[in-house]
């Protein structure tokens, strides 16, 4: 999608600090990491939210959650332990539009949100 954010970060468009990449997902740092560890997960393909998820979405929807591990055994926390977080729509305070998971850590969390 031309006018999305992340999307232009997934080709290099807008740099950012990224740290993993494969043929689904793209993976780089928050550019304001609420926790010493925030990096944001984000398929390749743009999807504007996890309310848009289909089952044609489910190898996308694993490669996220494997990255995810691979992401947290790099930067250190798999066994500190961490958060995975999906906002969806207003409520939740989703600012961007093309789906991304959220992996905080590297500090005890004291509430339930990152
Ligand atoms: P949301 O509230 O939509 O779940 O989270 C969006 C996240 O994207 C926020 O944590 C915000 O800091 C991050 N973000 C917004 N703009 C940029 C940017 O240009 N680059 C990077 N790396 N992160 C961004
Ligand atoms: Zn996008």
């Amino acid at each position: 999608m031309s006018d999305c954010l992340f999307c232009k970060i997934i080709k290099n468009e807008i740099p950012s600090k990224i740290v993993y990449r494969d043929d689904l997902v793209t993976a780089f740092w928050d550019i304001h990491p609420q926790t010493p560890v925030h990096i944001l997960i984000v398929p390749n393909q743009h999807i504007a939210g996890a309310a848009e998820l289909t089952p044609a979405h489910a190898e996308t929807l694993a490669a996220m959650f494997v990255a995810a591990n691979a992401i947290a055994a790099e930067h250190g926390v798999a066994q500190s332990g961490y958060r995975l977080t999906i906002n969806q729509g207003p409520d939740s305070g989703q600012a961007v539009f093309h789906l991304h998971l959220h992996l905080f850590g590297g500090k005890r969390m004291s509430d339930r949100r990152g």
